[in-house]
């Protein structure tokens, strides 16, 4: 009698147990399904890659060309002296690429110059943020505000300093958003285009420059990097992401010639961004 009472406490308890994780679960897609809106204001960024929408959000991030075979060289980082070594060697091979500058060095004339250039030379600018600082921890430091709309406001503040810089001192703003570090989750990815129209765009192919530059490193590795990628892990375009950075001046045009070889033997066309994406890379002002 004794045991069957035991048996049956022990059923009942997993019974509520059960109830329970059934109820916790419930209450969390009720909340989420409710707050679809404001998901990335208490947002973490594990939380973020945990991607459980009925819409594709990794389409707000992107990593390729929407046409097979074309290949986007991007160089992050800049404007600075470095731009300047890739604006001559990018003009003496009739080269168009995509820079994502980013909007604080639009404040200095000389650096402004460099950007101006880019532009008339027909290269893509593409917005690097306006300083070099991850999104998601400058957006995290807004997450005490309680009030939605000011949340809201906020959050495109963030985002229109930038835009509005290079309005103010290029004439129109990039549309092409890529995070320093690459730091951004889906949500936020998809909030700040729904708020701002910047398209985020990351990348496929990472040439890792910057560590393999440094010294005591092997820059040869920023080529089989792009030969890995292209032979061993094939896709059917790519966005490449190279730097404006570093004292390297001894084997970097040399490197990019090995780069624009192995883009043309494997028959990809050479392309900017605007083109891969099919997209206008710029928002203008509209004139009243
Ligand atoms: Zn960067």
């Amino acid at each position: 009698m004794d045991i069957n009472i035991c048996k049956k406490n022990k059923l009942l308890l997993l019974v509520q147990i059960l109830i329970i994780i059934l109820n916790l679960f419930y209450t969390r897609e009720i909340f989420l399904k409710k707050n679809s809106n404001l998901k990335f204001t208490n947002r973490k960024s594990k939380k973020d890659l945990s991607v459980n929408d009925n819409i594709d959000l990794k389409s707000f991030i992107i990593r390729k060309c929407v046409k097979e075979n074309q290949f986007a060289l991007t160089f992050d980082d800049g404007p600075n002296e470095m731009t300047v070594r890739h604006l001559d060697y990018f003009k003496s091979k009739k080269i168009k690429v995509t820079f994502f500058f980013m909007a604080n060095r639009l404040l200095d004339e000389n650096l402004l110059k460099i950007v101006k250039r880019a532009d008339a030379e027909g290269h893509i600018i593409g917005n690097h943020n306006y300083y070099h600082t991850s999104v998601l921890e400058d957006l995290r430091k807004l997450n005490n505000i309680n009030d939605k709309n000011k949340y809201i406001k906020e959050f495109k503040k963030y985002f229109d300093r930038s835009t509005n810089l290079f309005m103010k001192k290029l004439g129109k703003a990039p549309k092409f958003f890529r995070p320093p570090y690459g730091d951004i989750g889906y949500h936020s990815a998809k909030f700040i285009n729904k708020l701002t129209k910047l398209k985020i765009v990351l990348w496929n192919l990472d040439s890792m420059d910057w560590y393999h530059i440094q010294e005591g490193q092997n820059p040869e590795i920023i080529i089989e990097n792009f030969l890995d990628k292209i032979i061993e892990h094939p896709e059917s375009s790519y966005i490449s992401l190279q730097h404006d950075k570093g004292e390297d001046f001894e084997g970097d045009l040399e490197r990019l010639d090995r780069i624009l070889d192995i883009i043309k033997i494997h028959n990809f066309e050479l392309v900017t961004l605007d083109k891969c994406l099919n997209e206008e890379p710029y928002f203008y002002l509209i004139k009243k």
